[in-house]
C-alpha cells in the first residue's frame, strides 16, 4: 500500500515524499512538472507525471498502483499571479480538485491531506489566529484554497471520504541534507530573495513597507521550516488512519518575526552586510500573520523541530548557495 503525492515535485511536496520515505512508507508522486521538478522528486519514489486536471491520467495512477491515502499539493499557489489571472487558479486548483475527488470517491480512496493556507483567512481579526476565525480571504488563491476545503467537506459527507487541511503559514528553509530546496521560477518569498543579495544575484532587497503598526514597521510572519510542514502531513496521514475525523489544523511557530529581522538574520547567516531598501507596501499584505497551532500539536503530535529563525535560514542558505539557480527544468 502507497501514499500518492499529488505535486510532489514541489517545493513542500517533494519534502513530504523525503518524510514519507524516511518514515518507510511507499511512496507514489503524479506531478505535470509545470513547477515542480522531477530532480526534486525522491529516486525511492514511483513516479508518473501528469495532471490532475486529467481524469484518464489519475484514473490509471490509482489502477495500477495501490493507494491507501492521498496527500494533495497539486495547485498553483502566486498570489500575485491569482490576482491578474484568477481563472488559471479556478481551473487548475478547483476543476483539478473536483477531478481528483471524483476518482478517488470512483476508486474507493477515502482519505485525502490537502495544502491549503494562511491566506484563507485574509486580514486577521486577531493574531494568534485560529482555525475557528473568519475566513475571509484578501486575494483569488486564498478564496480558491478555502473552496477547495469546502469541496471536500460536502464531498466528505456525501461520500464518506475523510480529509485533513493544513493551513500553512509561512513555509521555508531546505531539507537538512542539501538536496533538496525553494525553486520558484520567477521568485517572490522574502527569504530565497534576501539570499539572492549574498549570491551576488541581486543588489539589495527591498523591504515593502516600513510603516505597519509593528514593532520596526515590518510586516510579521510566521516562518515554519519546510521539514516541519512535512512532518505534519505523515502525521495528518496516521491521524487519518487511525479513524481520525475530518479537520482543519494551522503549521506555524506561532512566533512572529519582522522583515527587518528577517534580514538582520541572514546577515549573521551569511556575513553579508545585505543592502536592504524601503519600497511601498505590496498589495494586499496583512501587517501581523501569527497561527494558533496548538490543535495540530494537540490532536496530530505535531512538535515543530527546526523553529528557530536563524537554523531554518542556514538550511536555507546552504541550498541557495550550492543551487543559485534551484533546480534546472529537464522538459
Ligand atoms: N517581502 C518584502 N520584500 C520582498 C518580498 C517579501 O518585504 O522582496 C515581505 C512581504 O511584504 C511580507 C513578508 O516579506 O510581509 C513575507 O512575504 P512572502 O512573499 O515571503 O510571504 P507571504 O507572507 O506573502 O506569504
Amino acid at each position: 500500500m502507497a501514499i500518492l503525492v499529488l505535486g510532489g515535485a514541489g517545493y513542500i511536496g517533494s519534502h513530504t515524499v523525503y518524510q514519507l520515505i524516511d518514515a518507510g512508507r511507499d511512496v507514489v508522486v503524479a506531478d505535470n512538472l509545470e513547477t515542480g521538478y522531477r530532480a526534486a522528486v525522491h529516486p525511492d519514489a514511483v513516479f508518473y507525471e501528469g495532471d490532475i486536471r486529467d481524469r484518464a491520467f489519475v484514473d490509471s495512477v490509482f489502477e495500477k498502483e495501490t493507494i491507501e491515502g492521498v496527500i494533495h499539493f497539486a495547485a498553483n499557489s502566486l498570489v500575485g499571479e491569482s490576482m491578474t489571472d484568477p481563472l488559471k487558479y479556478y481551473d487548475n486548483n478547483l476543476c483539478g480538485t473536483k477531478v481528483l475527488l471524483e476518482s478517488m470517491v470512483a476508486h474507493g480512496i477515502d482519505k485525502i491531506v490537502f495544502s491549503s493556507t494562511a491566506a484563507t483567512y485574509g486580514e486577521p481579526e486577531r493574531v494568534p489566529i485560529l482555525e475557528t476565525d473568519t475566513t475571509e480571504p484578501t486575494n483569488c488563491y486564498g478564496e480558491t484554497k478555502l473552496s477547495m476545503e469546502k469541496m471536500f467537506k460536502w464531498t466528505s459527507q456525501a461520500h464518506g471520504l475523510r480529509f485533513v487541511s493544513l493551513r500553512y503559514f509561512n513555509a521555508c528553509g531546505a531539507h537538512v541534507s542539501g538536496s533538496i530546496g525553494e525553486s520558484h521560477k520567477p521568485e517572490s518569498h522574502l527569504i530565497p530573495l534576501i539570499l539572492q543579495v549574498p549570491n551576488g544575484q541581486r543588489e539589495h532587497i527591498s523591504i515593502f513597507g516600513d510603516d505597519y503598526d509593528t514593532k520596526d514597521g515590518t510586516c510579521v510572519r510566521d516562518y515554519i521550516h519546510v521539514t516541519d510542514l512535512a512532518q505534519a502531513h505523515v502525521l495528518a496521514m496516521d491521524y487519518l488512519m487511525r479513524g481520525g475525523e475530518s479537520s482543519i489544523f494551522n503549521l506555524g511557530n506561532g512566533i512572529g518575526f519582522t522583515v527587518k529581522e528577517v534580514i538582520d538574520t541572514a546577515r549573521m547567516v551569511t556575513g553579508h552586510p545585505i543592502p536592504a531598501k524601503v519600497a511601498p507596501r505590496r498589495a494586499g499584505d496583512p501587517a501581523r500573520l501569527i497561527a494558533s497551532s496548538e490543535k495540530a500539536k494537540h490532536i496530530l503530535g505535531w512538535k515543530p523541530e527546526h523553529a528557530d529563525l536563524k537554523h531554518i535560514i542556514e538550511t536555507a542558505w546552504k541550498w541557495h548557495k550550492a543551487h543559485p539557480d534551484g533546480f534546472a527544468r529537464e522538459k
